[in-house]
């Protein structure tokens, strides 16, 4: 080691990866997709496998005053079926991987598994493994979930075409105001703990934040339709951030209308009520785990009357750019600021 010292915030998380990764060359034959995508893609005779791991660690990913363990344990398992929806893929097994405290309890730790039985049954997944260890503090918990897809059905980041159609689905910015009102209600809370968090009427924000579903929904219905996305990744950083990952998977420049952005009425509202701007939780606030695909113009017929599908853009050159076009028609350049470990 040298005596010289960089500060991992020099570098975020995505350029920290890919420094430290560079050298690594896949060497195997059945290694089709290393890093680089939301999950690793790997033969396996006539399919593939899918593997994707997430971590989530306590005071950095969620709060326990607030967040309570059931949901926790089904987000976990949750934003990693994401990754394997976003490979166009169909989880199949999880590995839990546990680092606890003895904070905590095992009747605590029971109710975290409930929800991980949950997020099982709902995703029709097999627990099967896993590792624990002590933790000197805190909870970490990272899953990996394994998936497989038909090798023509695999959609990776990679193969958006100009002129092809940008999807997202859902509705956007809602995880991140929900855990605005969480953090409001915490801080009231501590300042005066006889004051009960005030949540009626922000339900739906609040459980976008605590209980995130994965879009399997779509990928179980664009494969009855006959509809393969020719890239496709999912929302979890921010709108922008994950335009940007498309892009330069890609090779190719995005340009999307803020008019056609899907935003829930009552995230619009609470933005408004935090002074915040509501197209700038759509494009940064990350956490929705939506979908975003792009699709081939024959594909949109297919597509066009679907409820949870917003039609929000089109890919165009990489040398065009990435933009966003406001409503009032003033091309705005589409910047990463969404979530960033290390700030
Ligand atoms: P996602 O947001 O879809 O979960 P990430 O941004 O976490 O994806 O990761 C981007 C890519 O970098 C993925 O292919 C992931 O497997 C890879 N990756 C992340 N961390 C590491 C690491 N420490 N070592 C090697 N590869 C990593
Ligand atoms: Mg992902």
């Amino acid at each position: 080691m040298s005596e010289k010292r960089t500060e991992i915030k020099a570098f975020g998380e995505f350029r920290l990866i890919e420094h430290l990764t560079s050298s690594f060359k896949p060497g195997n034959p059945g290694t089709r997709l290393g890093i680089g995508d939301d999950a690793a893609v790997i033969e396996a005779g006539d399919k593939y496998f899918l593997s994707s791991s997430d971590f989530l660690i306590e005071n950095i990913h969620f709060d326990l005053t607030y967040f309570p363990l059931q949901h926790l344990g089904y987000k976990a398992v949750a934003v990693n079926v994401s990754d394997i929806a976003a490979m166009n893929g169909i989880p199949r097994q999880i590995l839990v991987n546990l680092a606890i405290s003895n904070r905590f309890s095992v009747e605590s730790l029971e109710v975290l598994y409930q929800g991980i039985k949950a997020a099982c049954d709902n995703y029709k997944v097999d627990l099967a493994g896993g590792d624990t260890t002590a933790s000197p503090t805190g909870l970490s918990l990272c899953i990996t979930a394994i998936g497989e897809a038909d090798k023509k059905d695999i959609t990776t980041r990679a193969n958006a075409r100009e002129h092809e159609i940008v999807c997202a689905t859902g509705d956007l910015g809602g995880a991140y105001l929900g855990l605005q009102v969480l953090e409001r209600e915490k801080e009231v809370f501590l300042s005066n703990q006889q004051m009960q968090p005030k949540l009626e009427g922000y339900d739906y924000l609040v459980k976008r934040q605590l209980k995130p579903e994965a879009r399997m929904d779509i990928i179980y219905e664009l494969q009855e339709m006959k509809v393969i996305p020719t890239s496709m990744i999912d929302i979890s950083d921010g709108l922008a951030s994950d335009i940007l990952q498309l892009s330069k998977a890609s090779k190719k420049g995005f340009r999307i209308f803020e008019e056609q952005l899907p935003i829930d009425k009552k995230t619009y509202e609470t933005a408004v009520e935090f002074k915040l701007d509501p197209t700038t939780c759509v494009l940064n606030g990350g956490e929705d785990y939506e979908l975003l695909f792009t699709i081939r113009q024959d594909d949109y017929e297919k597509l066009k009357g679907h409820p949870d599908i917003h039609f929000i853009g089109h890919v165009q050159k990489l040398e065009e750019g990435n933009q966003l076009i406001t409503k009032s028609g003033n091309p705005v350049t589409l910047k990463a600021q969404g979530w960033q470990n290390f700030q």
